[in-house]
């Protein structure tokens, strides 16, 4: 597969998912194609040895798993984890406001950790869930929203207005950042601009219009960039492209032997613990009824358990080249030369020594380079999945990611090399 290639389908991927739900749903889209069936939560599940299937929860998060030929309790499953969500804006209800009785402004709340300043002068759009009246007030009917056209936009404050921007500038979340719409006029009125936006997108009564679950997201697409294109320019890298290259390595794995599993976890930026997030049983309720609908019993699943591995896979930072001082003085990964392998000695990864092994022979069977990621001592990183999952399956696991720069940037980096990288060593894993 030809590098650039593979990380164009990235970039599309990135461009068509704006939120966790438009991700979940083009991950669907693409297994039905590849004939993967879909098991809904509350049904009984038929399963078979050389099937595949894949499950979903809330929209957002989506496990996919193909049967492998050998006995699940004794062989284990081989699974991959990556998350869904990336930090943002989150349109409140009630959104609308007026500044200076001419401008409409959207009222919104932050998710998760974003870089906000690189929010500021760019053409956004909106897009997310939205829920509409139906029979059953259980089950309120779902549609997903994409606007796709630059409706907003939060502009900078001049220079000249502060002319420390320079140094350093405190956003204040409430005040200053929110979208600017449009002009107040005829054609634009205050009241139920959101209402009145989602009525003409999805076409549908605005009476019947419940509530939304709606995002800000950067307009412009993703594109490779660097003087021979050797860098992915685009929002939310972290982290559909473990995401991508996860589901791409479970779609491509034939006729293995091994139960290989894809977990796409929702929340992970706002700290995992809903119930589609990985502080839940999600995954471990998914695997116990792999095994019972294969013949197994509870004890088969308590032993698959034991014979399983996780690649918990969420990117890493790379040196920057203006900031090589951030960096531990002697592990520095750099962007294109490898998988990271992340190691904390609080454990803020699960890495050890034996699960670094584990991807060190994976990476040396499929002869791709790989780094080592560790904080400055002075440092305090960041979490990621892999240790919450470990609180709720106790298997052997692996942090890993693809080094990059501007994490949680509206726009971030990473290296076209990298993805394939990381891509064959998720399908030497799922071979095995
Ligand atoms: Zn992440």
């Amino acid at each position: 597969m030809n590098e650039k290639m593979f990380a164009q389908e990235l970039i599309d991927f990135l461009y068509d998912s704006p939120t966790a739900f438009h991700a979940v749903e083009n991950v669907e889209e693409q297994l039905m194609k590849e004939n993967f069936v879909k098991l809904n939560e509350g049904d009984e599940w038929k399963i078979e040895k050389g099937g595949k299937y894949f499950t979903t929860k809330n929209g957002s998060a989506l496990i996919a798993f193909t049967v492998g030929s050998d006995n699940v309790a004794e062989k284990g499953f081989r699974l991959i984890g990556a998350h869904t969500d990336s930090p943002g804006f989150r349109i409140k209800p009630n959104a609308e406001m007026v500044a200076e009785k001419s401008y409409l402004k959207l009222n919104t709340e932050v998710y998760g950790g974003p870089i906000l300043n690189t929010w500021l002068d760019r053409p956004l759009s909106v897009a997310g869930r939205v829920t509409l009246m139906s029979e059953n007030p259980l089950k309120p009917e779902i549609k997903l929203m994409n606007v796709n056209r630059p409706i907003m936009i939060i502009p900078n404050l001049s220079i000249h207005m502060n002319r420390e921007v320079n140094k350093g500038v405190e956003l204040n979340r409430q005040n200053h950042v929110l979208p600017l719409v449009g002009m107040i006029n005829e054609k634009l009125e205050k009241d139920n601009f959101i209402l009145k936006l989602i009525a003409e997108e999805l076409n549908v009564e605005m009476d019947n219009i419940i509530d939304f679950d709606l995002f800000l997201y950067e307009f412009e697409k993703g594109c490779l960039v660097g003087f021979n294109e050797e860098f992915i320019s685009s929002a939310r890298l972290d982290d559909l492209q473990n995401v991508h290259s996860g589901i791409k390595a479970l779609v491509d794995c034939k006729n293995t032997t091994a139960t290989n599993v894809m977990v796409c976890y929702d929340n992970e930026e706002i700290g995992s613990s809903t119930k589609q997030g990985a502080d839940s049983e999600m995954l471990a309720i998914t695997l116990e009824r792999i095994v019972l609908a294969l013949g197994g019993t509870r004890d088969d699943y308590l032993r698959s358990i034991a014979h399983s591995f996780i690649i918990s896979a969420d990117n890493a930072h790379a040196v920057h080249p203006n900031y090589v001082e951030k960096h531990d003085p002697t592990n520095r990964p750099i962007i294109n030369n490898g998988p990271v392998i992340k190691i904390n000695a609080n454990q803020s990864y699960t890495t050890d020594s034996e699960s670094g092994a584990v991807f060190e022979m994976l990476c040396k069977k499929c002869e791709v380079p790989y780094q080592k990621f560790v904080n400055r001592s002075d440092v305090r990183g960041g979490s990621t999945i892999g240790p919450i999952n470990s609180t709720h399956l106790n298997m052997r696991s692996v942090d890993i990611g693809l080094p990059q720069f501007a994490m949680h940037s509206i726009r971030e980096m990473a290296g076209v090399k990298d993805h394939l990288y990381a891509y064959k060593v998720y399908l030497e894993f799922f071979n095995l």
